[in-house]
């Protein structure tokens, strides 16, 4: 957006708000410092962020008397951003707690907010789940997608596959071959029918102790499945697809949901759409895990992988090492991305 030339009087209105703002803001502080100073607040225990909402936070009790609790919380300014999933130290009060202390966290997942910067709105995930469905139609370039995505988190993906009561003697031998294709890279696919409730069950313990978010095209079947996984909460089934089309920036916080058998789930529209956005050229490769460790053994540092001699990924899909669908989304997704820096 272009800047325009302000006003004297619109100069003068912004700052006033801005200073309004920073009052308030101050003012606030200085009143959860004062908080912590008295002694009404109950001693420093862990806690869980469930939810966020921009001054305050849905904090889970995870020890003492209030066990599963969960208490509206404010939070010492200095913490940086809490973010759903966040381990924190929190002390209990009279209307609301407030978090102390924030604990490091062993993964973040990141969006990119509206002006381009990446800004954590989960942490502390273990699995990001690769929904697909045998309709619509699973596209191998797709689940690649994603899978770069969820290696450049850092966070491990599993695929599972949707809505297996449709598999039939036209569609089974394709799929069962993609899927194949990523066990032999090392990767977990799971199956399970939201409708049917085939593999819920395998599904479910391999949840188990672990904090997941699905991830996937609109219609694969995650609001189902997430119904199923936790009766009582009811997401919309099919509702997601209008959400979404309000903008590519919803922001409906992150809320942390326990599964009743054990494990957790991180859900908001946002989280869903988690793999679609950019992705710097260079990355790619780093997030096909059987091309990356090759990559250093090129003949040329700067091999592009395209024509130049002793190119070692060449060799290999040659020699058949690695598979040639793979390497031909590997292509794909990277002249998508050229496309849409050019
Ligand atoms: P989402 O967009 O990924 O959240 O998908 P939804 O949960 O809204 O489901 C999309 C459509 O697939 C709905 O019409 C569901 O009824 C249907 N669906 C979901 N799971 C299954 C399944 O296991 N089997 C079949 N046959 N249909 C399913
Ligand atoms: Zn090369």
């Amino acid at each position: 957006m272009a800047k325009r030339k302000l006003t004297r009087r619109q100069s003068w209105r912004i700052q006033k708000i801005q200073d309004e703002r920073a009052a308030r803001a101050s003012k606030k502080d200085a009143a959860i410092e004062q908080q912590l100073d008295s002694s009404d607040l109950g001693p420093e225990q862990h806690g869980l962020i469930i939810s966020h909402f921009g001054r305050t936070v849905d904090v889970e009790a995870k020890e003492g008397d209030n066990q599963g609790e969960i208490i509206r919380c404010h939070m010492r300014t200095n913490l940086g951003q809490l973010v759903t999933g966040d381990r924190v130290i929190w002390r209990e009060g009279k209307d609301t707690g407030v978090v102390v202390a924030k604990l490091e966290r062993k993964s973040e997942l990141l969006r990119p907010n509206p002006y381009g910067d990446m800004k954590p709105v989960a942490a502390n995930i273990d699995f990001i789940v690769i929904t697909v469905a045998v309709e619509p139609t699973p596209y191998a370039n797709l689940i690649d997608r994603y899978l770069v995505a969820a290696e450049l988190s850092g966070i491990e993906p599993v695929i599972l596959l949707n809505k297996t009561d449709l598999l039939n003697n036209d569609n089974r031998v394709e799929i069962d071959a993609m899927l194949q294709r990523y066990r032999d890279i090392g990767y977990t696919v799971l199956l399970a029918s939201s409708s049917s409730e085939e593999g819920l069950a395998d599904l479910k313990s391999y949840l188990d102790n672990r904090i997941s978010v699905f991830v996937g095209q609109s219609g694969v079947g995650k609001s189902s499945l997430i119904n199923v996984l936790l009766p009582g909460v009811d997401l919309k089934v099919g509702s997601l697809s209008t959400q979404t089309k309000k903008g590519r920036h919803t922001t409906t916080t992150a809320r942390l949901f326990h599964f009743p058998d054990g494990g957790d789930l991180i859900d908001s529209p946002g989280i869903r759409e988690f793999g679609l956005w950019h992705i710097e050229p260079d990355d790619v490769i780093n997030g096909f895990k059987e091309l990356q460790p090759l990559a250093g053994s090129c003949r040329f540092r700067d091999c592009k992988h395209e024509k130049e001699p002793g190119c070692a990924l060449k060799s290999a899909v040659e020699d058949g090492t690695i598979s040639e669908y793979r390497w031909k989304s590997y292509k794909h997704i990277l002249s998508s991305i050229e496309e849409q820096n050019s």
